[in-house]
């Protein structure tokens, strides 16, 4: 089964929201107050998360993305890991976290056939890494990251999100991470949503700050949303995801549900579509729709434009 949305792509990734919550309070992300906790019964239960990625599947989905909020805050999430390979063991199952509680659960994660880490790291300065998280430990995420190499995870991915004036001056030790490990640091422009959308540009820097240090380097490949460059003799990658500077939506084959259950055909658009309640062809069908409903592109530009969610609750 193969799917496609209206402009001819193949929609084959599903972000799955599976909480809003977060022991972090990340500056471009959260309101420093935290969010009012949702209901439990706002949220969709795991058994709902896993229905729905059992329709999505069927449908061509064949990866899934778990993220938030913090997916490691969320109860239940081993289950719905297994829950998720006991569908297919071929889909590709990644969790975007940011790293703090991963020590102690990264063997259990594993086994529960997680494929692959993405870990949030915007600084290897413990004082900025504590400012931009508002209050974060580095150590905890460092401790995660070592737990989840010991545990088999391979090729794990950084992402640093660019901040001007506060992380510009820990790219090259982003960078130099690469040199002797198979990880993989992209760094990703600043998107006008949630806390940010209401930020003035002053904060945001182009990942063309970046090229100047990739002189050298090869573009080995275009990976997604992302241009992806390999050092002279380093052994992992650098990535570069430039939402604003170069509109990714020509290639954008994704789809993202957030925790209480609201499809959403694009990470911009405040259209949502409301899977919870629906079983069998319907939710099938309302999963069909909103990738038929898929715009051709977001509309960063344009000041009234942007979803009002905040990003954890979207998952980015
Ligand atoms: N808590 C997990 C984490 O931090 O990895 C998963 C959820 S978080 C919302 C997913 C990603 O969105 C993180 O890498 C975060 O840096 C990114 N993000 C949040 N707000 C953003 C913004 N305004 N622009 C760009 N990336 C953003
Ligand atoms: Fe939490 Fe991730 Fe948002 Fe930071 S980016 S506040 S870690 S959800």
């Amino acid at each position: 089964m193969m799917i496609q949305d209206s402009y001819g792509r193949k929609i084959e990734y599903l972000r799955l929201s599976v909480t809003d919550l977060c022991n972090y309070r990340c500056i471009y992300c959260m309101p420093e107050e935290g969010v009012c906790k949702k209901a439990h019964s706002d949220i969709l239960s795991i058994e709902e998360m896993t229905e729905i990625v059992r329709a999505a599947h069927a449908l061509g989905i064949k990866k899934i993305r778990l993220t938030g909020g913090e997916p490691l805050v969320r109860r239940g999430i081993i289950t719905l890991c297994e829950n998720i390979k006991a569908i297919d063991p071929e889909i590709e199952l990644g969790i975007t976290t940011n790293g703090s509680l991963l020590a102690p659960m990264a063997k259990d994660l594993k086994a529960a056939g997680v494929d692959r880490l993405n870990i949030s790291l915007d600084s290897l300065d413990p004082e900025t890494f504590r400012t931009i998280t508002r209050g974060g430990d580095l150590q905890d995420v460092l401790n995660g990251i070592r737990a989840a190499q010991a545990a088999g995870f391979d090729n794990i991915k950084i992402n640093a999100v660019l901040l001007k004036g506060i992380n510009e001056k820990d790219i090259l030790d982003l960078i130099r991470l690469t040199k002797d490990e198979t990880i993989h640091v992209r760094f990703i422009e600043l998107m006008p949503l949630g806390v940010a959308k209401h930020w003035n540009s002053d904060r945001f820097i182009s990942t063309e700050a970046i090229e100047k240090h990739m002189i050298n380097a090869d573009l080995i490949k275009i990976d997604g949303v992302a241009r992806v460059y390999r050092l002279p003799g380093h052994k992992g990658t650098v990535g570069l995801i430039c939402p604003m500077s170069n509109s990714f939506c020509p290639t954008c084959n994704k789809i993202r549900v957030t925790a209480d259950g609201k499809l959403k055909p694009c990470l911009h658009s405040d259209q949502e579509i409301d899977l919870r309640g629906l079983h069998g062809e319907a939710l099938t069908q309302a999963i069909r729709d909103g990738i038929t409903q898929k715009p051709e592109s977001h509309h960063f530009g344009a000041a009234d434009a942007a979803t009002e969610r905040f990003m954890n609750e979207i998952g980015g």
